[in-house]
């Protein structure tokens, strides 16, 4: 090696995402964690640090090395585990934090966690000031493929999930499959969840890596976080603020499965598993309304098994979840729309699904 070489160059799959004005990359590579700092490329400029207790134990050391190795100043503020973090006290707390610091608008906000780390931590970057540079650093298999790209941050409001929140887009999304490998299995199949969702929505090779990878659940070929990152981004380019419809499609599985997450009271079933439920029950319904053919719901059956999510609702009461069903948020004046499949990779969004056939998938759900 030449004594002047530098570092050798990161190696890492990049996808762009375009949302409005606005453009990112997301880099998928292992060991990009400790090379965050070298991603980042700003020097002279201070790095805040945002993790919970889980992650920090992990992986919290080598990404301040990195970025005090690229010459950022750099700061940690690690939080407990859990939903109860993404609320407006600990929201408080971190833009305290940030005053304290000095932070400024050249400034940048890491966030290294799962999805509550990124939606609290990407809320407090997208307000502080009216907007820090936020860093994505997902550590959990549900927010590489999902919730990291698309720039929905949040916090929880009383009972309300995600009632504040804005859309507020990345400078940098940096995934390393490496960080999957401390991941509680549960998390996993929560990740696989909206996997199977990304397959089904999008067919074609993103279907066929998504079946092959259930494989190895834990360890997911880097091609399938690739293909899973290019379908979301895709979709958010062509909706970058949930307005013109397009975006409606990744709530494919959400409308039951809400339900029977609020059903279950948050505890019986993680999003994850609920919403592996719910992608059962709009195939099914896929069958009877929209044309899908027997053979891709078995298929997409068969898959949702593959994944470990689970067979049948049981422990929640079938008339909760269905009068929960017509309640969802994105339920339009009162009457629940779907989005179910014409065929796999052919989504129809904004489906209404008559009560009673809503009644009946609860009862398969519970029967089958
Ligand atoms: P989600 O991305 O599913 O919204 P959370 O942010 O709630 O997830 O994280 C789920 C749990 O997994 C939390 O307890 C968190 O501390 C833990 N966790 C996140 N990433 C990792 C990791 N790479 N290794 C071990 N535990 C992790
Ligand atoms: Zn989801």
């Amino acid at each position: 090696m030449r004594p002047d070489a530098g570092p050798a160059p990161v190696a890492a799959v990049s996808v762009t995402v375009r949302a409005g004005l606005e453009t990112y990359e997301v880099r998928i590579g292992a060991g990009l964690l400790g090379r965050l700092g070298e991603l980042c490329d700003r020097p002279a400029t201070q790095a805040l640090v945002v993790s919970d207790e889980n992650v920090a134990s992990w992986y919290l050391e080598r990404v301040m090395a990195g970025l005090e190795a690229a010459g950022m100043r750099s700061a940690a503020m690690v939080l407990p585990p859990g939903e109860q973090t993404k609320s407006p006290v600990v929201l408080a707390a971190l833009y305290d934090r940030l005053y304290d610091l000095g932070a400024g608008r050249h400034d940048t906000v890491v966030a290294l966690g799962g999805g509550v780390i990124g939606d609290l931590a990407g809320y407090a970057a997208a307000t502080f000031q009216r907007g820090l540079r936020l860093v994505q650093a997902p550590t959990t298999l549900l927010a590489m493929v999902d919730a990291a790209v698309g720039g929905k941050v949040a916090v929880d409001f009383r009972e309300g999930k995600n009632y504040l929140g804005t859309f507020y887009q990345p400078a940098l999304v940096v995934e390393d499959p490496d960080a999957l490998a401390t991941l509680p299995e549960r998390e996993v199949h929560g990740g696989w969840a909206e996997i199977v969702k990304h397959g089904l929505l999008a067919g074609g090779v993103t279907l066929a890596l998504t079946e092959a990878g259930v494989a190895d659940k834990a360890r997911p070929d880097p091609r399938l976080l690739e293909a899973d990152v290019r379908f979301k981004a895709a979709v958010v380019g062509r909706d970058p603020r949930e307005t013109t419809g397009v975006r409606a499609m990744l709530n494919f599985g959400h409308t039951v499965g809400h339900a029977i997450e609020v059903a279950g009271g948050f505890a019986r079933y993680s999003h994850g598993e609920a919403v592996g439920l719910g992608l059962r029950a709009a195939l099914w319904l896929s069958e009877r309304l929209t044309g899908l053919d027997a053979a891709a719901a078995g298929r997409g059956q068969r898959l949702l098994s593959a994944a470990g999510l689970p067979e049948r609702l049981t422990g929640v009461a079938a008339a909760d979840v269905a009068r929960l069903i017509g309640r969802d948020k994105k339920a339009a004046a009162g009457a629940a729309r779907f989005v179910l499949l014409e065929e796999v990779g052919r989504p129809a969004t904004g489906v209404v699904v008559p009560p009673e056939l809503q009644s009946e998938v609860v009862a398969w759900l519970i029967g089958r």
